[in-house]
């Protein structure tokens, strides 16, 4: 369709109305940058639909101009899925107005959700409800459950609830040819053919529009019992971890590691947080299980949680086996607190230091000890200065390796940056590991993936995305090549 551009903004505001579409300098310029900084944006027109059937206009609209859409959630995401290329006069669609709870029921243990709504928000409406959903990362109070769910996030308790795709049961998707799919029956079991909903949950935007989700409600815990816990090495932490999933019945809720640099990184530059020992553990462990009968929310004569008792128990069979050098359980809900400021504001701490070059892998649990001794090694070999290899989501096998050769900014470093990117990349390659973890492939790992993807799964997902949008309008540029 031949159509100007001023005819498209023109059809935009009669879609959407004048207040919701932006073009030129009256651009909000929270659109045109993402949250590191690192890849500013530069859209042609930004739309604020408020419903699903004017994402499908929308969508009729740029499929007919062969316009870019680029789909746009909390902004919150950490390798550039959102930038708009000045060249590629591209829509971003903020869902931020499809911020509807359409249900929440509690027989079903379900919520349906806009792709719009804050995370934190669906927290606050499950628990008001009587329910959690179990959804719960740094950026909980920014991101949307449509980008959550758009780079299949995960966070602090995945290792008991799992990944947002674990938690999603169905979604209303619209097409890049403006069609509306509706698969939001909370349905625990459907074989009928290919799991659409798994292939648009973590397509970053370059398959369809989510544009409401179904998610899975937990029963809320009681009580929590928390601790931090100084961990001789990583064979020892993976023993700890599955003594505590045995002893509890595989109650353990989080399972975080740090190290040295990271736990020094955190004391000092977050203001609001006590440090948990009076020196530096080389490796520590914050962990917390959470109540599993009414027994364990029963309090002792001294006030104490049965909870706790169990948790004091299970480390002190940890200390006799030698799988743990020292600990401190929170004894208030404000030491628990203090615990998880510390983890929460942990990329904010290592951010506050400067530059660093930053990752988000994988490794199969049990391979840990040795990926984390490898990396250490390489690491080690490319330049002094500041590197952590030990820190992240242990429970699943989530390293946030970073390393800052000779404690400047890695920009000044290009062969050292580059460097340390080949040691992690060989490391993953040689444990069979995986380059993104979490925060998804973007434009940060593109050509990483493309190297190192089995080239029959990358073929396909190639077959996929041009049967899905032949004529590359969703989010282009981003995630294949
Ligand atoms: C402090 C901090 C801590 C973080 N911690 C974690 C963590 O622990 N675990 C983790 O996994 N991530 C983490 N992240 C990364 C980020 O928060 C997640 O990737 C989050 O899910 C992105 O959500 P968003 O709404 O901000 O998405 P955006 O950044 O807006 O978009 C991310 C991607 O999703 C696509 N998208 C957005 N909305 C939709 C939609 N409605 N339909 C289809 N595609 C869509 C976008 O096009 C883009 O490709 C963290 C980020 C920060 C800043």
């Amino acid at each position: 369709m031949k159509i100007t551009e001023q005819e498209i903004i023109d059809e935009c505001r009669a879609i959407c109305g004048d207040a919701h579409v932006e073009t030129g300098n009256d651009i909000d310029p929270k659109y045109q940058r993402d949250w590191l900084d690192k890849y500013p944006s530069s859209p042609f027109i930004v739309v604020r639909p408020d419903s699903t059937e004017k994402v499908a206009a929308l969508m009729k609209l740029c499929t007919a101009t062969k316009t870019a859409v680029i789909p746009l959630g909390g902004n919150s995401g950490l390798t550039g899925a959102t930038q708009a290329h000045p060249d590629q006069k591209a829509v971003i669609m903020s869902l931020e107005r499809m911020n509807m709870i359409r249900d929440v029921n509690g027989d079903g243990r379900y919520m349906i959700a806009e792709s719009g709504c804050i995370v934190e928000n669906l927290h606050k409406a499950a628990d008001q409800a009587g329910w959690m959903f179990p959804l719960v990362f740094g950026a909980k109070g920014t991101a949307h459950i449509g980008g959550a769910l758009g780079t299949n996030a995960g966070g602090l308790n995945v290792v008991r609830y799992g990944n947002a795709r674990a938690l999603c049961l169905g979604l209303e998707v619209v097409t890049a040819a403006g069609d509306i799919m509706n698969l939001l029956p909370a349905l625990k079991k459907d074989n009928t053919g290919y799991d659409l909903v798994n292939l648009m949950i973590g397509s970053e935007g370059t398959l369809g529009i989510i544009t409401a989700a179904t998610l899975t409600l937990v029963p809320k815990p009681a009580a929590y019992a928390t601790a931090m816990v100084v961990v001789p090495d990583i064979k020892a932490a993976l023993k700890l971890m599955n003594l505590v999933q045995n002893q509890t019945g595989g109650r353990l809720e989080a399972y975080e590691l740090m190290d040295q640099v990271i736990y020094d990184l955190c004391v000092t530059n977050l203001d609001h947080v006590t440090a948990p020992f009076d020196y530096s553990p080389a490796f520590s462990i914050l962990m917390e299980i959470a109540a599993g009968s009414p027994d364990d929310v029963k309090t002792h004569s001294d006030g104490r949680l049965n909870l706790a008792t169990q948790l004091e128990t299970i480390l002190a069979m940890a200390f006799e086996q030698g799988l743990a050098d020292d600990a401190i359980i929170a004894n208030s809900e404000a030491q628990r607190q203090n615990l998880w400021a510390m983890r929460e504001g942990a990329l904010g701490a290592i951010q506050k230091h400067g530059n660093w070059v930053m990752s988000d892998v994988s490794f199969q649990v049990a391979d840990l000890p040795n990926a984390i001794e490898d990396l250490k090694a390489a690491f080690a070999a490319v330049a002094p200065g500041p590197f952590c290899v030990a820190f992240g989501h242990m429970g699943d096998g989530n390293l946030h390796a970073f390393a800052r050769p000779y404690d400047e900014d890695p920009k000044d470093h290009p062969t050292e940056a580059a460097a340390i990117k080949a040691a992690l990349r060989d490391t993953v390659v040689k444990w069979h590991g995986s380059i993104s973890a979490e925060h998804g492939i973007g434009q940060d790992k593109q050509a990483e993936m493309k190297q190192l993807k089995d080239p029959v799964a990358y073929a396909m997902m190639k077959s996929i995305k041009a049967a899905l949008d032949p004529d590359n309008i969703l989010n282009p540029g981003k995630v294949l090549l």
